[in-house]
Order: C-alpha cells, then structure tokens, then sequence
C-alpha cells in the first residue's frame, strides 16, 4: 500500500497507519468492507491479538478465516458457519445413504438375475464381475443404512465410495 494511504483498518478505526501496522497486509484500503465485517463480529482489539499470536505466515489464512466466519455469523447470527457445516455433512449423510441403498438394490437384481445367467458370461462381462466384487461388502452396506444417524461422523464412512 502507499506510506500516505491508510489501511481499510485504520481508516474505519480512524488512526494513523504506522509502517509496521498489523492489519495493513491483510485489509487494503480498497477492501472496507472485508475488515469492517470482521471488526463488527470479533472487534478489532480481538483481531489484533490473535494476528500478534500467529506467525506471519499464518496470519493470511487466519485472516481469510476470519472473514469467512464473520459473513457466516452475520447471515447466520444462531450458528455462523457451523450452519454451513452441518448443512453439508447433512447432504454428504443423505447421499452416502442414497449411494448404499442404490448398491443393495443392484445387489438385488444381480443375485435375482444371477441364476439365469451362464456362469461364463459373468466372467467376460466387466460391469458383472465389479458387482460381485461388491458382495463383500454387502452386510456393510445394510448395516450401514439401518444405524444410519445423521449426526455420525461421516468422514468414517469412506469405506462406502470404494
Ligand atoms: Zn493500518
């Protein structure tokens, strides 16, 4: 930034802007409202301490946090961005229970098909032989959709997209 223009900070805070201002690197003067949305929701006496807290180098994600999670609270003012949060492991639930029982219907029609089929042509046919692959992990799947809770950590259930 220019040594005459001030940063977003100290212009709203209406303070000189030293040369080694904390806030300047991260809140230009071109961005208001980025540091006025943080200064609103956390308060800048709070942002300063915590930036003083980090490495330099940490401080820009800190930052970006920051201003995340301060738009968050403001359209959000109950939960912030643990509304988003939750929204989408809600949506990462719903789809892992959708995907599991897709998976024990097409288990369904493959086992109510299976003895209709010539065993050779299970061999050379690819889609087959990776659905039968599958059964392994079909008590999985059941057990998985009968506790399914929406609450459950659901990075656990990675097992289910292999
Ligand atoms: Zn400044």
């Amino acid at each position: 930034m220019g040594g005459n223009s001030p940063c977003a900070s100290c212009k709203l805070l209406r303070r000189r802007c030293a040369k080694d201002c904390i806030f300047a690197p991260y809140f230009p003067s071109d961005d208001p409202h980025k540091f006025a949305i943080v200064h609103k929701v956390f308060g800048a006496s709070n942002v300063s301490k915590m930036l003083q807290e980090l490495p330099i180098h940490q401080r820009a994600d800190a930052v970006s946090s920051l201003v995340y999670e301060a738009n968050a609270r403001v359209r959000d003012p109950v939960y912030g961005c643990v509304g988003a949060i939750s929204y989408l492991q809600n949506q990462v639930s719903q789809l892992q229970m959708q995907l599991a029982v897709a998976q024990a219907e097409i288990l369904c029609i493959q086992m109510q098909q299976e003895p209709a089929l010539p065993t050779h042509q299970i061999d050379s046919d690819d889609k087959s032989l990776l659905l039968h692959s599958n059964l392994n992990n079909l008590p999985q799947y059941l057990n998985f959709a009968s506790t399914s809770n929406v609450i459950q950590d659901p990075l656990k259930r990675e097992s289910l997209w292999t």
